[in-house]
């Protein structure tokens, strides 16, 4: 279900949807590629800027849809490397869009790699027992316009600071994660979309190897995507390495158990021919264990999946406790000896999944004062 604004967001158009409407509106096939090329490469932000359109073409444009359908309302500075938008959309629902900016050794800000993680819902049905996001259950999805929005908004932010050069067809970013707010599988028709618009020649042009799409494990959407042309990355959270365990903390594991899971899985990687990568997040007593460490192992080896370990953020509300650095160190170790791939997160606030996987459902009056 998805919100009905009064004037669809141009956004969410691809070079077909607007070269059909545009033949419909009885005007040449090609003006959709010089509209796509306002929007994506000189980035307009008003359609009267659109010069080489006729004026009431740009009028009808205007009539019909909205540029931007969401509203940046802050940037929050979580730490010194990650920073919180904060989107209002047109129904007043409020998501949040992170920006990572890895430094590199021995270079400046501008030269540092960053990582923006996008929301794909608002709230998220799947109630994982560790997910902050989950919290407050699922309000609504989010339209492709709304997703491709998020990356807009980062590049005019990034340019206003002098961090990225308006007048380049390069985006202000290196990577893009679905790890935000959601469930992206269970909006797969607008995921798909905004990935096409992000990878398109006519679109931002984003390298698909750089995006990674995080899901909960929906199996059938799972092998959906196996189908897609676009080579972008899956990863899968995966934080129980048994039914048993998994199903403690990850609902959908009742609907999709492991036996379901792990081939689908395996599917996908055979069809898109990338690694897969399974996120494990470690929680004291009850994923953290050396039977744990041992399954896990051979469920990477089994998929041939690069692992990576995310020790517990602690959720306000959440009774979970996240494992001692010996412990951490042990469950890698049993990884490490049977040769699996894996990386482990040290620094607290300092990762990707941690601060995309810390989007929770906050008042308006909650988020302003944070
Ligand atoms: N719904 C999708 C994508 C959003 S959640 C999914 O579940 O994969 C993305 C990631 O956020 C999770 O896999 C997990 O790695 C991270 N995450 C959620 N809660 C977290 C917490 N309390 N501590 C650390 N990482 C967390
Ligand atoms: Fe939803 Fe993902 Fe959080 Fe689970 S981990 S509640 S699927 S956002």
């Amino acid at each position: 279900m998805r919100f009905q604004p009064s004037k669809p967001s141009i956004y969410g158009e691809t070079l077909t949807s607007l070269t059909e409407l545009l033949r419909e509106w009885g005007e040449p096939g090609f003006r959709a590629r010089q509209i796509l090329d306002w929007l994506y490469r000189k980035r307009v932000t008003t359609f009267e800027e659109m010069a080489n359109l006729p004026v009431k073409l740009r009028a009808r444009l205007e009539g019909h849809f909205c540029l931007l359908p969401n509203t940046r309302l802050l940037v929050k500075q979580a730490n010194d490397i990650t920073e919180k938008l904060l989107l209002q959309q047109e129904d007043q629902r409020l998501i949040e869009t992170v920006l990572i900016s890895y430094p590199q050794k021995g270079v400046g800000q501008e030269d540092s790699r960053r990582t923006i993680c996008v929301s794909s819902q608002v709230g998220c049905a799947y109630g994982c027992k560790f997910c902050a996001s989950g919290l407050a259950g699922w309000k609504r999805d989010l339209s492709a316009a709304e997703i491709v929005a998020q990356y807009l908004h980062i590049i005019r932010l990034e340019e206003g600071r002098g961090r990225a050069d308006p007048q380049s067809e390069v985006v202000p970013f290196d990577n893009v994660v679905y790890m935000g707010m959601g469930e992206p599988l269970a909006n797969c028709d607008a995921v798909l979309r905004s990935i096409h618009i992000l990878n398109a020649d006519w679109g931002l042009r984003f390298g698909a190897r750089r995006i990674t799409v995080s899901t909960s494990g929906l199996v059938p959407e799972i092998r959906r995507l196996a189908e897609d042309p676009i080579q972008f990355r899956l990863a899968i959270s995966l934080h129980g390495a048994t039914n048993e365990v998994r199903q403690q903390i990850m609902p959908i594991n009742r609907k999709y158990p492991l036996e379901e899971l792990l081939p689908a899985a395996e599917y996908f990687a055979q069809k898109h021919g990338r690694m897969l990568t399974l996120e494990f997040i470690l929680i004291e007593q009850v994923n953290d264990t050396f039977e744990q460490a041992t399954e896990l192992a051979k469920i990477a080896r089994r998929l041939h999946a690069h692992v990576n370990l995310i020790p517990y953020n602690k959720v306000e509300g959440l009774p979970w406790i996240r494992p001692g650095l010996g412990r951490q160190k042990a469950f890698a170790k049993v990884l490490a000896d049977e040769n699996v791939s894996f990386t482990i997160r040290k620094e607290k606030g300092h990762d990707i999944d941690a601060a995309c996987g810390q989007l929770r459902l906050k008042t308006e009056a909650e988020l302003l004062v944070d």
